[in-house]
């Protein structure tokens, strides 16, 4: 189904001169880039609360299942007119490069964001951090530092789902503790001598641990999934910073909507919460070894929140190869693949080789 009616554009325009305001990281206001004029968001935190996770919300029909209708958007600044998807939340204009927001992209989900953590982290302070990060490690090919083929440096607000859960284990198993007793053996000379073997005492344990779960994370976009391990190393958010959703903080950045729905994620947070309940009950357990460990958890008190993060995203191509990373937009905590110098790694194998020639010649002496 398709349907090209002109859609509206989220504007808040410049009171001084009319020109479109962007989010300032820096700032953390609305600043304009064509006089410099600033305006106060007043950020608030009343929307804020837990959903109770209820699994027959998902079995709903959504009211805009996500779809692939195409509308016509004008862009602000130039007035060029594009056809894009109708649920992607920011839209670049190809022509002049601003950046619009889609304020109805949002309702194309069943679940509308209720918090966003504004970008802390500008595109200076992100390339900054990168150059610092390539420059950490010596094996770095050098024209990296300077900077090239940074281009592609992306600022964008990622959709993620947070959970809260009370967790009730009860466990039981058998906890081995070693000792040890003297074994009369015969060595390779056919002698009898008396050797240490180890042996295992079994003991029946059973117990009870309960922790409750707060602002489990899980990443609700599937372009990212790729990357996942670094999306997990760069998401250690501050969560207290969070304020309600407001299209104004996303004017000037990018956006997704969420493409994992609630279920998906849910239920990976529930398996990481059995996995950690699996190794505390261990550690109850206790003893050297352990064997028939059974938890039991039950969950209750189940709660989410849908809210956007901001974290900047790059990928660049170097000496034909292409690499991966990303800044948390909120702590400049950086993750990712830097690439290694040909030479320096050759010049280390060289030195390490020198090396061992070196003992071997003094061996001989
Ligand atoms: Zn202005
Ligand atoms: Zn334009």
């Amino acid at each position: 189904m398709q349907s090209l009616e002109l859609a509206d554009l989220f504007r808040a325009p410049c009171k001084t001169c009319g020109a479109q305001l962007k989010f300032s990281a820096e700032k953390q206001k609305l600043a304009c880039d064509h006089c410099g004029n600033t305006e106060d968001i007043g950020f608030t935190r009343n929307k804020l609360q837990e959903n109770p996770l209820d699994f027959k919300v998902e079995n709903r029909q959504l009211p805009n299942a996500p779809t692939e209708e195409k509308r016509i958007f004008a862009c602000q600044n130039c007035g060029a007119k594009t056809t894009v998807n109708y649920d992607v939340p920011t839209l670049t204009c190809a022509f002049c490069g601003s950046k619009n927001v889609n304020p109805e992209a949002q309702k194309t989900r069943l679940i509308e964001p209720a918090g966003v953590l504004p970008f802390r982290l500008s595109k200076e302070q992100a390339l900054q951090r990168f150059k610092t990060w390539v420059g950490d490690s010596w094996l770095a090919p050098s024209d990296l530092k300077a900077g090239a083929a940074l281009d592609n440096l992306h600022g964008m607000y990622i959709p993620f789902w947070t959970f809260d859960a009370q967790a009730h284990s009860s466990w039981e198993g058998d906890a081995g503790f070693y000792y040890y007793v003297p074994v009369q053996v015969r060595d390779a000379n056919g002698r009898t001598v008396t050797q240490q073997q180890q042996r295992v005492r079994w003991e029946y344990r059973n117990g009870r641990h309960q922790a409750f779960y707060d602002d489990m994370l899980e990443m609700a976009s599937r372009k990212l999934t790729q990357q996942e391990n670094h999306v997990q190393e760069a998401s250690r958010y501050d969560l207290k910073e969070i304020v309600d959703y407001d299209p104004r903080i996303l004017l000037g950045w990018e956006a997704e909507v969420y493409s994992i729905d609630l279920n998906e994620s849910a239920r990976k947070a529930e398996e990481q919460i059995q996995e950690r309940e699996q190794s505390a009950c261990a550690s109850q357990l206790g003893g050297d070894t352990q064997r028939n460990l059974r938890v039991q958890t039950e969950l209750s008190n189940q709660t989410f929140k849908h809210i956007l993060l901001p974290l900047w995203i790059c990928s660049y191509v170097y000496n034909g190869k292409l690499y991966r990373f990303l800044v948390n937009g909120q702590t400049g905590q950086i993750a990712g693949e830097r690439p290694k110098s040909a030479w320096k790694i050759a010049l280390l194998v060289l030195a390490f080789i020198l090396l061992v020639l070196f003992f071997m010649y003094l061996g001989k002496k």
